[in-house]
């Protein structure tokens, strides 16, 4: 564990640039921003660091909250593996799933997810003889887009007069992937609704299904994969770790249990920020990694969001739906236990992703649109020593924020007994779907608990309980306001609302945010 957690770290009164959240783009902006020798303060709200990426441990088990696998960083040049080396001074290492990183289930036929291209377009060949042609033109178009994105994405960080000159050409072509649903471009290529659920697998991956999913985003997410899945070296906490060394040697500070109220803003210029608690640090530079909706609607003052109309901005966009997860300890190594290291999609067989959903939305009783079985302690090559003879799994579905909204107000553990009980039920459903799977569990469950949007709400602050902050439709990417920069001078962006969801891309957006401050190419300094 970090020093800083343990003893109160030495604070100053003013930083050249302060972080508001210790997510994965806070701390890439951060680690960047000290390297260039800027003195920076990222203060989390939460009990410990690290957003979405932070584990948790309950008696004797620890547990995964936002990763479950991580593409790219197999490879020793992409720009991914190039950023988290730099960001961690190289101390950060991973731990390859494998030949098969996903597997779709539907009803009782199984569809394997396996590493590399030709593989991948082989495995999907052999399921679907007949759609080999469409299987090729679909790896194109995912390559073709994710070669667009590049531009689309270098124009937010460049300054207001460049991108008013460039940004329109730099964003154009990416806006012929991302203005379509992935159900428009993949329903173009082949008629089988089969193929397109198989290849649409991964949604939960970004939350919409495909008919309401931009196919940028599906491209991003499909490409990301399909070198394989990775996940951090001796557990996810070594991101933080690793980045927080980089940061505490450029004399930074990350300070836990310190929630921003306000910023500071006077004359339309960033002054600092005041906590809940009625401290205020001072800086000229504030970056908010806390999602479009909380830095719009709640930490800016009232006569700043009116001025600029955010909240008029707020309603081109949507939080995406909530969800619940069920965390589960059993006892065995995952050894004994047979887990693998593929992650489970299960979706009911009777619809189209998009139909499954409405249903469950409509009706919380019907069937789960998707459920995602992930086997943590099976994937870290390390397990064994630090949790000898137990294992760990997580199972998420979508839960929409309005099936608990009624407990919405009450405290975190003290939500009532009929909190309880609902979710128990949702508990066990979730359990029936893993013993269908792997029937050799039975009986070796130690413990579990489920948490809820609620649960979400209180540990990330995202407006209720958002699963991966704003929605990845095609408005979503027609919004010049999700950059860096903001209006109001000193005041930047950073997080998944800025890219998109995915470790990678918040990571990414920290490098944009970073470069819009300083105007650095980190992409240059990054591959020296
Ligand atoms: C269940 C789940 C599973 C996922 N699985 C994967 C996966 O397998 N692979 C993958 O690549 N991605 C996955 N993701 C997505 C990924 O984890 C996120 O997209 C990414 O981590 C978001 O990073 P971020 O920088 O936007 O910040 P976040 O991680 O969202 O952090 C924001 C931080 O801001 C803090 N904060 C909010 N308000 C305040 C305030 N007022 N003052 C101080 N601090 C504040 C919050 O407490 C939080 O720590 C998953 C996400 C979820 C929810």
């Amino acid at each position: 564990m970090i020093q800083s957690y343990k003893k109160s770290p030495k604070l100053a009164e003013a930083y050249d640039a302060i972080l508001i959240g210790t997510g994965i783009g806070c701390l890439c902006a951060g680690a960047l921003l000290s390297k260039t020798g800027k003195k920076v303060l990222l203060l989390e709200r939460h009990y410990t660091a690290g957003g979405f990426t932070h584990v948790f441990k309950r008696k004797g088990f620890e547990w995964d909250v936002g990763i479950h696998y991580i593409g790219e960083v197999q490879r020793p040049n992409s720009v991914l593996r190039k950023l988290f080396d730099y960001v961690s001074d190289k101390e950060l290492q991973w731990d390859d799933m494998g030949e098969i990183y996903d597997r779709v289930i539907l009803g009782n036929k199984q569809y394997d997810f396996v590493k590399g291209v030709d593989n991948f377009k082989s495995k999907m060949g052999e399921y679907f003889p007949n759609e080999k042609e469409a299987i090729e033109r679909y790896i194109n178009l995912i390559f073709a887009a994710n070669k667009a994105a590049s531009k689309f994405y270098i124009d937010k960080a460049l300054p207001k007069m460049t991108s008013a000159l460039l940004g329109k050409y730099m964003r154009k072509k990416y806006l012929k992937y991302s203005d379509r649903t992935t159900y428009d471009v993949l329903s173009e290529l082949t008629k089988d609704e089969t193929l397109i659920k198989v290849l649409c697998g991964q949604y939960g991956d970004y939350g919409l299904p495909p008919k309401q999913s931009s196919f940028a985003m599906h491209a991003s997410v499909a490409k990301h994969y399909m070198q394989g899945g990775s996940v951090p070296a001796k557990g996810s906490s070594e991101i933080l770790n690793t980045i927080e060394k980089v940061i505490e040697k450029g004399g930074g500070t990350i300070l836990v249990r310190a929630e921003v109220d306000k910023i500071i803003v006077k004359n339309n210029k960033v002054k600092g920020v005041k906590l809940t608690d009625g401290n205020c640090f001072y800086a000229q530079t504030i970056i908010s990694g806390t999602g479009i909706f909380n830095t719009f609607e709640n930490l800016l003052p009232s006569d700043v969001i009116y001025s600029h109309k955010l909240n008029e901005k707020l309603r081109k966009v949507s939080p995406s739906v909530g969800y619940g997860c069920l965390y589960i300890g059993l006892n065995g190594s995952p050894e004994d236990l047979k887990l693998p290291k593929t992650n489970l999609w299960i979706y009911p067989d009777d619809l189209d992703h998009d139909g499954c959903v409405e249903r469950f939305l409509n009706n919380n009783k019907t069937e789960f649109p998707l459920v995602y079985i992930s086997f943590p302690s099976a994937k870290f090559s390390d397990w064994n020593e630090r949790y000898p003879g137990k294992s760990t799994i997580d199972i998420i579905t979508m839960i929409p924020y309005e099936a608990f909204a009624k407990w919405d107000g009450t405290a975190w553990k003290k939500r009532g007994e009929a909190y309880e009980i609902k979710k128990e039920e949702f508990a066990q459903r979730l359990l029936q779907h893993l013993f269908k799977q792997l029937p050799q569990l039975k009986g070796k469950v130690e413990l579990y608990e489920f948490s809820t949007p609620l649960t979400a709400k209180h540990f990330s602050n995202y407006k209720q309980g958002a699963l991966y902050g704003i929605d990845h439709n095609p408005k979503r990417f027609r919004q010049k306001f999700l950059r860096p920069k903001t209006k109001i001078k000193g005041l930047y962006l950073t997080g998944q609302d800025i890219v998109t969801a995915g470790v990678g891309a918040a990571l990414f957006s920290g490098l944009i945010t970073a470069s819009a401050i300083t105007g650095i190419n980190f992409i240059k300094r990054i591959f020296k």
